[in-house]
């Protein structure tokens, strides 16, 4: 079965509203005539609605880069997926590394006892299945440590990760969802995973989609590579069978490059 490549840019914590939209503008016009490769940008939430805003009408979708488990209430600080869908958005990220506080470029053990927002697998699958009633589509995180991967424990990470933040949801959800493979160390370091190994990973998962969900979900479902995806690297990346795309960080933030990477998509 063939799958849309999808090419999501995360945003971050970078831009203001007046950059954000800027940025959206740039990129409108340079990937206006791509109708094969689906396209999402995740700017802050307090860009979202401008941006959203900015490619009304263009092929260009908005996404949130968390979300909460609940529509409203005494949640301070928090994002409802009906609020993303409020703002125009059509995608979520869950499950990054850094909101689960697992990062690769600080000491290992620190980044545990940090956990910065209290995120594990159980409120990553929360949020994924709030995410999917809401109307939004998940893109769901997943990824080893550097010392997880040295202590060859990357498949076993992954296997635990994906046990349980894709475990509920009913065939159509399934179907749907979107799910990021993004090694931690790869994130933002310049270390881009070695393009067969980052193949091998995303069909493991594959395999794993294929014993929780089903053969026919496990030929839809698609599978982003992210950590330290370029312009230079990502029709590598984007050229293997089990890549079906990318969730892009800091290439993201500049037009021309996130540009290129969705044309080596194509
Ligand atoms: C990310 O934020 O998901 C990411 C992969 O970042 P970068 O592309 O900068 O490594």
């Amino acid at each position: 079965m063939s799958r849309k490549p999808f090419i999501a840019g995360n945003w971050k914590m970078n831009k203001t509203i007046a950059e954000s939209v800027a940025l959206a503008d740039e990129l409108k016009p340079m990937v206006a005539g791509v109708r094969d490769v689906e396209i999402a940008v995740c700017p802050t939430f307090v860009s979202l609605a401008a941006v959203g805003e900015a490619i009304e009408g263009s092929n260009i979708a908005l996404g949130g880069q968390n979300t909460f488990w609940k529509e409203s209430g005494a949640w301070t600080c928090q994002i409802s997926p009906q609020m993303l869908v409020d703002a125009g958005c059509k995608w979520v990220i869950v499950g990054h590394s850094e909101t689960r506080g697992r990062f690769g470029t600080v000491d290992d053990e620190l980044a545990k006892l940090l956990s910065y927002f209290g995120e594990c697998d159980a409120t990553v699958n929360m949020k994924a299945k709030y995410a999917f009633e809401a109307g939004l589509t998940p893109i769901i995180a997943c990824g080893e440590l550097l010392s997880e991967r040295e202590a060859g424990r990357t498949d076993e990470v992954i296997s635990a990760q994906m046990a349980i933040d894709l475990d509920g949801f009913t065939k159509e959800q399934a179907m749907r969802m979107v799910i990021a493979y993004e090694p931690v160390w790869a994130i933002g370091t310049g270390q881009v995973c070695d393009p067969d190994e980052a193949d091998r990973v995303c069909g493991l998962i594959r395999a794993i989609v294929k014993k929780m969900h089903g053969a026919d979900v496990a030929d839809a479902v698609r599978i982003q590579y992210g950590g330290s995806v370029n312009d230079k690297n990502a029709a590598e990346l984007l050229s293997k069978p089990n890549i079906d795309g990318a969730l892009v960080g800091g290439a993201a933030l500049k037009a021309d490059a996130f540009a290129t990477i969705i044309g080596s998509a194509r």
